[in-house]
């Protein structure tokens, strides 16, 4: 836990500094301590829908005389930020299958290859072998990266030729995979967004190889997303889940941003369980999200 309060400094100052400033030397709830709060919700990006829902569910308790005092207050808040991150989905069972395919999807430079790579290193020390499956082939320098990150981990990796056809790719990819016993794939995919269009067809074309390659498969499709780019995570969700249904989501730089607040954000609109998120460039920088664990670091 203290360790992911140091990732989260930037946050923590933009939001639990601001708030426990605002509640300094305070005794009464009044409604200008509300509407301050409120304002601070909305600077930390936990978005407009989210801070609303929050500072009228807070006013109500408050009115009702449910919340008498700053401390209550400030346990409300916790709680009903606890509520919107707490997203009920099956726990990830990577057991239930072999091998578990997990298909990885983003716009370029969100950090999705090196958390692939975290991924990798993180089941490893769980005992599991990986197999990192190439098919961003429209960047050869994906392909590169790729390949360093799979021989730093030690996981295995299936590529072609940049420029060969991702979802050939892919299915000679799964055929290596079964043919090897692996424990998990996890499918690099492209996200150049200048053609977005012809990127939506070529991850569903992806999502289709998958599902008839191996039975129930993909598992899991993760949508990785760079949590400084602020309210873009969001535009970003509703792009992909409406063309491929993600599954999961990984929120990557936070130890970047000011405005992690997008976590509570992203959470409350999409419902989209988030399963990891990223907290500095190296590989034990991937965190299993825990919104408990979360909440506690923020306030
Ligand atoms: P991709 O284009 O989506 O595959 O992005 P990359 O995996 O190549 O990452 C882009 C940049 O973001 C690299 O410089 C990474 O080191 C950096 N990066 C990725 N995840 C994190 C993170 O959680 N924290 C920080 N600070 N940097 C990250």
């Amino acid at each position: 836990l203290s360790r992911l309060k140091d990732k989260l400094l930037k946050t923590r100052q933009n939001f639990s500094e601001r708030i426990n400033h605002l509640f300094l030397g305070k005794k009464e709830i009044d409604e200008h301590i509300l509407e301050e709060l409120e304002e601070i919700l909305i600077m930390a990006d936990l978005g407009v829908e989210a801070t609303q829902k929050l500072i009228q569910n807070l006013t109500q308790k408050t009115s009702q005389k449910e919340i008498n005092s700053i401390d209550q207050l400030k346990q409300d808040l916790k709680q009903e930020i606890l509520n919107f991150l707490q997203i009920e989905a099956p726990p990830l069972d990577i057991e239930k299958a072999k091998p578990f395919v997990i298909m990885l999807v983003g716009v370029n430079g969100v950090g999705k290859t090196t958390a692939i790579a975290k991924l990798a290193k993180y089941y490893k020390d769980q005992g599991k072998r990986s197999l990192l499956i190439a098919a961003d082939t429209f960047r050869a320098a994906a392909i590169e990266q790729l390949e360093i990150w799979a021989e730093r981990v030690g996981a295995e990796i299936y590529k072609q030729q940049p420029g060969a056809d991702p979802a050939a790719v892919v299915f000679d990819g799964l055929q290596v995979a079964k043919k090897q016993e692996i424990d998990i794939v996890f499918v690099d995919t492209a996200g150049r967004l200048h053609t977005k269009i012809n990127l939506m067809e070529e991850l569903k074309k992806i999502k289709k190889v998958i599902e008839k390659s191996i039975p129930l498969a993909p598992h899991e499709i993760w949508l990785v997303l760079d949590a400084t780019t602020g309210q873009n995570v969001i535009s970003q969700v509703k792009m992909f889940h409406e063309a491929l249904g993600v599954t999961g989501l990984i929120l990557t730089k936070l130890d970047g941003t000011a405005k992690g607040g997008i976590v509570v954000s992203t959470c409350y609109t999409f419902k989209i369980p988030l399963r990891f998120i990223g907290i500095g460039e190296h590989l034990p920088d991937l965190h299993p999200f825990d919104a408990q664990e979360f909440v506690e670091a923020l306030l």
